[in-house]
């Protein structure tokens, strides 16, 4: 693994930088893209953003959110790009058909903080011991300069947390989480309005989705696991977009003694993605692994193609017959 001082003499040596994150953007992945294009600016570098997936709407506010390309801009030549940044991802397939664009790209700096993570890059920075990958760029930001912390990137970093730790309530917060987050809000960020932004701008459609898919919640006999399903028909119905899905799975997680939680959906492109939420010692990341998954272990997910009855099927009976080995 490379550490602070390596990556930085990268980024010091060299000019244009393209930035991206996973597909199925979230919190982590913008707020980290963001910070680092706003820190890249400040030591007068030329950044790009670079992102398979359009904005979800909840993230608009962020400052710079305007600045993120697409691939149908066309925009981007990766002979005129030193080094790609590749953030929050635990193997390069996460990054979706901007692979086709990094695959050119000599130097790839991968920072992340999956414990599963490849180290695909040229340089690879993983700690999987810190919240997001916010909070690894909190801490390069001060490797760096502690003066290069301003309350653009501080708002970037701040929605990069909580987002990724549901708002400090998941195993994953330390005390160091909290000290970051508490050092972010002395750069004149407004937590409650940043929270606002992400948690309170539900649409009617996307309420009504909420709606549907609680209807569609199963437990099994033992009322350990639980689970939900959103269907195309579903979305078309209430004219939810796919981004307001973000959240559901959570709330199936709120049950009383249910130790996982699974959302089943079907994705525009005909496929079937799964979630996972464990909020025991249940392994979701190695679980999903059986699927060519992956994840953290409390929160993980998978890609299947196939027909959604048949891999709720398989996914469900994998599940039961794990749990009983892992009883027996
Ligand atoms: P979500 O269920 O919210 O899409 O994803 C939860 C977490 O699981 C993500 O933060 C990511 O780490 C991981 N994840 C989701 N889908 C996949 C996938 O298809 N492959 C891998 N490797 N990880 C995934
Ligand atoms: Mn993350």
């Amino acid at each position: 693994m490379n550490n602070f001082d390596e990556i930085t003499k990268v980024l010091q040596k060299n000019n244009n930088f393209l930035i991206t994150s996973h597909v199925n953007l979230d919190g982590d992945g913008i707020g980290s893209e963001l910070a680092f294009y706003f820190i890249l600016k400040k030591l007068n570098k030329n950044p790009i953003i670079l992102n398979q997936d359009r904005l979800p709407k909840i993230y608009d506010f962020l400052p710079g959110s305007d600045k993120v390309h697409y691939l149908e801009d066309n925009c981007i030549d990766p002979k005129n790009i030193d080094v790609g940044i590749v953030l929050d991802c635990s193997n390069v397939k996460r990054i979706g058909k901007t692979y086709e664009v990094f695959k050119n790209i000599k130097t790839i700096i991968n920072i992340d903080h999956h414990k599963s993570n490849e180290k695909f890059g040229g340089l690879n920075y993983v700690d999987s011991s810190v919240s997001s990958v916010g909070e690894i760029i909190y801490e390069l930001i001060n490797f760096i300069d502690s003066d290069l912390l301003n309350d653009k990137i501080s708002t970037c970093l701040y929605t990069a947390i909580i987002t990724d730790t549901g708002s400090f309530r998941y195993s994953n917060v330390s005390s160091k989480t909290f000290e970051v987050a508490s050092n972010l809000t002395s750069h004149r960020i407004k937590p409650h309005l940043i929270a606002d932004n992400i948690y309170n701008r539900n649409t009617y459609a996307g309420l009504k989705l909420l709606g549907k898919a609680l209807l569609t919640l199963e437990m099994d006999s033992s009322n350990h696991f639980s689970w939900l399903t959103i269907t195309r028909k579903m979305l078309t119905e209430t004219k939810a977009k796919d981004e307001e899905i973000e959240g559901i799975i959570d709330i199936a997680t709120t049950l009383n003694n249910v130790e996982i939680s699974i959302l089943f959906r079907e994705t525009e492109d005909n496929k079937i993605k799964v979630s996972f939420r464990s909020k025991g010692n249940f392994n979701v990341n190695k679980f999903a692994g059986k699927f060519k998954g992956g994840g953290h272990p409390n929160a993980a997910g998978c890609l299947c193609s196939g027909k959604l009855d048949e891999i709720k099927e398989k996914i469900l009976s994998e599940l039961f017959k794990e749990i009983k080995s892992c009883e027996e």
